[in-house]
């Protein structure tokens, strides 16, 4: 078994004159029989990974893969291309099983996919005990481990693949690129020495950039009016708002569609075939969509509202520009969204499990209100080198200007020194600009000694430096229903002691920098 013989394969069934970086290695590796991690970018080619030792090795492919629609499109794919594969889950008749079941008896079949559930249940192990497997392929295998996104508690019995198949190796692969997650993958699938294999996680033609929460609608007609018959996703965070979302952008006579798991699967099915043929522009979602999604002219993605971690933004912007054409990710980002994430989470019973989401989202956070290169920050996290600055983000295009913000600081820690801490960021801006709105007159925060003395900046503005308060730990948030501002020891430093504080310039995109970019 040699290379040349994959790339005949690569050719003769899938079409392609030559192999990506990185598949060729991992190939080898897989035809000689060792296990492989490969950790690659959603796009990345990582199918070809284990169809194509799949198909120059005797016997059959077994992959698991978690999304039962998927796995239809990707033997439909591969029947498409002339290879003989099935699939067995739960959503088929039991008929339509014994056929897929004798076809792998006949050794016709050479590329089998099942769901965890399939694999795991009663016999099916001694049913593959009377084939020939020649590789197991596990996709999507972050979902093995507890610390990430997605975790599958089901994958955890993969680990008696190892066990009951000791000599076929075990090829696992996901877009998931984090250090502990990778551990995860190894050591609960009981890969021998598997060799990993972790391509570069930077996708360069997809533009970043992150915009303030409020006025989100407007900011999205704009977005839109820019690009038009552009294929994309609005990622939100609640079935509802993709709901009313789509509705406002059909009422606006944009073609756009929702999608979320409170659909039927027939529903399901349908928008996301619409949106897959090129017949639906706008995907309003729920992060219910796009996993494995083979879609390659998503033009950009909009994150309505804030993920709850790095690890799952980046998956999904993956999404866009898999062509490797000019794409772009834009990000709202608001304290609200922050909040409503930390209920979510801190509504979980594993006291350990809520302290890594949160410091997760407290790492998405500071993404969002980064001073410096994104992706910088984003391959930072992903544990890669990024010396430069990219000149492909909204940060890069603005740089920050910082300037001694120690006055403004002041202003802001005294109202919340002045109102004992009982205040959340929108009221600390309505005393600083003297809004006299019934709750200012209510608690009497007219009287304080800073009620109006910020009138001179907008609202954003003073939001935003409450941001950067937070982010250098000279505020903090009291995660509880009021979401109240509280002083820390650094606030103390400069209202009592002289300290002084650097904060970067806050600048508005305008429209027309906006327009000119996209030109
Ligand atoms: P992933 O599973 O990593 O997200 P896929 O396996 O779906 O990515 O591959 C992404 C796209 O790249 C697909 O359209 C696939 O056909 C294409 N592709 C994969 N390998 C090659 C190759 N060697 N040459 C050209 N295109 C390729
Ligand atoms: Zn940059």
């Amino acid at each position: 078994m040699d290379v040349r013989e994959a790339q005949e394969v690569l050719k003769l069934y899938f079409g392609y004159d030559k192999f990506r970086p990185g598949q060729e290695d991992i190939i080898s590796n897989v035809l000689a029989k060792r296990d492989t991690i490969v950790l690659m970018p959603t796009g990345g080619g990582k199918s070809v990974c284990y169809q194509v030792p799949g198909l120059v090795m005797p016997g059959l492919c077994v992959v698991v893969s978690p999304l039962i629609a998927l796995m239809k499109d990707q033997v439909e794919a591969l029947l498409g291309n002339g290879v003989n594969a099935g699939y067995l889950n739960s959503s088929q008749s039991s008929k339509e099983q014994q056929l897929i079941e004798q076809q792998c008896f006949d050794g016709r079949l050479k590329m089998l996919y099942v769901s965890p559930e399939k694999l795991l249940s009663a016999g099916f192990f001694s049913f593959l005990k009377r084939l020939e497997v020649n590789l197991f392929a596990i996709d999507e295998a972050h979902c093995i481990s507890a610390w990430g996104h997605d975790f599958r508690p089901e994958y955890l019995q993969l680990k008696n693949l190892k066990i009951q198949f000791p000599e076929v190796p075990v090829i696992a692969l996901t877009a998931t690129a984090d250090k502990l997650t990778q551990r995860d993958i190894q050591t609960q699938l009981y890969l021998q020495n598997p060799t990993v294999y972790s391509s570069s996680f930077d996708r360069p033609n997809i533009y970043l950039q992150v915009q303030p929460g409020q006025k989100r609608m407007e900011a999205i007609l704009d977005f839109l009016e820019d690009r038009p018959f552009q294929p994309g996703i609005i990622y939100c965070l609640s079935r509802k708002a993709t709901e009313s979302l789509a509705q406002k952008l059909k009422e606006k006579g944009y073609n756009a569609e929702y999608y979320h798991a409170g659909l039927s699967a027939k529903d399901r099915d349908k928008v996301q075939e619409r949106f897959l043929q090129d017949n639906l522009q706008i995907m309003c979602a729920t992060i219910a969509f796009g996993m494995g999604i083979d879609k390659s002219n998503v033009r950009w993605v909009i994150h309505y509202n804030l993920p709850k971690n790095l690890e799952s933004y980046y998956q999904e912007i993956g999404r866009a520009g898999r062509d490797g054409a000019a794409a772009e990710a834009l990000l709202f980002h608001s304290l609200a969204d922050v909040m409503t994430l930390r209920d979510i989470i801190t509504q979980g019973d594993n006291k350990k499990d809520q302290a890594l989401s949160l410091a997760k989202l407290d790492r998405m956070q500071q993404y969002a209100e980064s001073t410096s290169c994104r992706r910088k920050t984003l391959m930072h996290y992903f544990g890669e080198e990024y010396p430069k600055d990219c000149g492909h983000c909204d940060v890069c295009d603005h740089p920050p200007v910082s300037f001694n913000g120690t006055e403004l600081a002041q202003k802001i820690l005294s109202a919340v020194a002045r109102t004992k801490e009982t205040i959340a960021p929108a009221q600390v801006v309505d005393i600083l600009r003297g809004s006299r709105n019934q709750m200012s007159l209510a608690k009497g925060y007219d009287k304080l000694k800073t009620f109006g003395v910020g009138k001179d900046l907008p609202p954003l503005e003073w939001q935003r430096y409450i941001h950067q308060l937070i982010n250098q730990g000279m505020l903090e948030v009291a995660y509880d229903e009021h979401g109240a501002l509280k002083l820390t020891k650094g606030s103390q430093d400069i209202l009592f002691n002289g300290k002084s504080v650097e904060l970067v310039k806050f600048q508005a995109a305008s429209p027309k920098e906006e327009k000119e970019r996209a030109t």
